[in-house]
């Protein structure tokens, strides 16, 4: 695995992608800068080297281009956070870009307008990608949350640079903390999924019972199980075609000696309201009219001991409706299960969409080994998919 360490960047210039893709509110205000904070080592070990960075990102779904999703308006936000000026150039191909680029010197950046302005870069398209590889010596692809995509500026450009090419710091360990979690992992491996529906976490599931030892399932997915285990989940979410699935996973796991641990309880609501009347019962008696959006505290406990037992632990989606407050318990405990293990030397991954938003919102952020940048990336990688951005590196 081609890492920075692999290059000597003095008077190179680096063309990174970067994954600059960060919200913005109505005044064009950057309102969470940790995408950029993530690919300051990548970006600050490349200049100090005496190289230079030409970075290239997308922001958001333009259609053609559109002022409103110019990366202009990050340009202030970046330069704070990297110390660094931010050059910036109003386009990604062509002759402003190239003379801006000539120009370019060791210990400087660059910043190119979205790639998104132009449709070849989510095609994929060849002749654009080559377009953009002439903007650098070698090529660093730091953007764990697109690597899954074959575009452009991802994937396809890499084939322009034969050896010269690597991956960046963050994208570095995103794989190395995946691969620490399913293929080098100290046992016993604990994987805890939970979020709204099995749909989404069928393949994930199949493809990590070979490695673990320890099964969470919780929140909005526990009930499909529980439902097809005869329980009365009352009004709680459940996918009905799914339970002949739920029941094979469950027979799969017990075929290969993973414990599955599923809420034994829950805070049940009469309606999907923060507001709603609550009461705490079994998780297999949930009356008509009630339905469950938390663990209850005797799940809570159970998971807490499973956690603590386990050197690996690796989290997918919430244990309940945590964007409601009275309903956020279970997930916070869950927080505090890890933290804890962690401190006692487990190693803990944290990703995959929500399970993020939510570490981040109950500050357990720095509590965890690793909380990944990429949702659909690293699920895709959790699948035991091969992701293009990846291959295209490694190739
Ligand atoms: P996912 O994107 O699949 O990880 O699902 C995350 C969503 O699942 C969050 O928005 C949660 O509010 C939701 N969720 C978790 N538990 C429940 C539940 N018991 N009932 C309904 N939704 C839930």
């Amino acid at each position: 695995m081609k890492t920075l360490k692999d290059f000597n960047f003095k008077n190179k210039k680096a063309i990174i992608r970067v994954d600059f893709n960060v919200p913005l509110n109505d005044k064009f205000e950057v309102t969470d800068a940790t995408r950029i904070q993530a690919a300051k080592s990548t970006i600050i070990e490349i200049l100090e080297q005496g190289g230079s960075c030409v970075l290239m990102s997308h922001l958001g779904r333009p259609k053609g281009v559109q002022e409103e999703f110019s990366l202009r308006h990050i340009v202030e936000t970046a330069t704070d956070i990297l110390g660094v000026k931010v050059n910036f150039v109003s386009d990604c191909i062509g002759e402003k870009v190239a003379t801006a680029v000539a120009n370019l010197e060791p210990g400087e950046i660059l910043l190119l307008e979205n790639l998104r302005f132009y449709d070849e870069e989510k095609k994929g398209d060849v002749a654009f990608a080559e377009k953009l590889s002439k903007f650098g010596d070698i090529y660093v692809n730091d953007a764990f949350g697109t690597a899954h995509r074959a575009h452009a500026s991802t994937t396809i450009i890499a084939q322009f640079f034969k050896e010269k090419k690597c991956f960046g710091n963050l994208l570095a360990r995103e794989i190395e903390s995946i691969d620490k979690v399913l293929n080098n992992s100290e046992k016993p491996v604990l994987a805890i999924l939970g979020g709204a529906k099995v749909s989404s976490k069928i393949t994930v599931i199949e493809n990590i019972l070979d490695k673990i030892d320890h099964l969470i399932i919780g929140g909005g997915m526990s009930f499909t199980f529980v439902k097809a285990k005869g329980g009365k989940i009352g009004d709680s979410i459940c996918e009905d075609d799914k339970m002949e699935l739920a029941l094979e996973i469950l027979k799969q796991a017990k075929a290969k000696g993973v414990q599955v641990h599923i809420p034994v309880d829950v805070i049940a609501a009469d309606d999907f309201s923060n507001d709603a009347n609550t009461q705490t019962i079994d998780i297999t008696k949930i009356p008509d009219g009630w339905q469950g959006l938390d663990a209850g505290h005797k799940s809570r406990e159970i998971f807490d001991d499973v956690v603590n037992k386990c050197k690996t632990i690796l989290w997918n989606g919430p244990l309940g409706v945590f964007e409601m407050e009275n309903f956020a318990g279970g997930t916070i405990a869950l927080g505090h299960s890890i933290d804890k293990a962690t401190k006692n030397g487990a190693f803990s991954l944290v990703g995959g969409g929500d399970s993020v938003a939510a570490v981040k919102q109950f500050g357990f952020a720095d509590k965890v080994s690793y909380v990944s940048t990429g949702g659909g990336a690293m699920l895709e990688m959790l699948e035991g998919k091969s992701l293009p951005g990846i291959e295209a590196i490694l190739k």
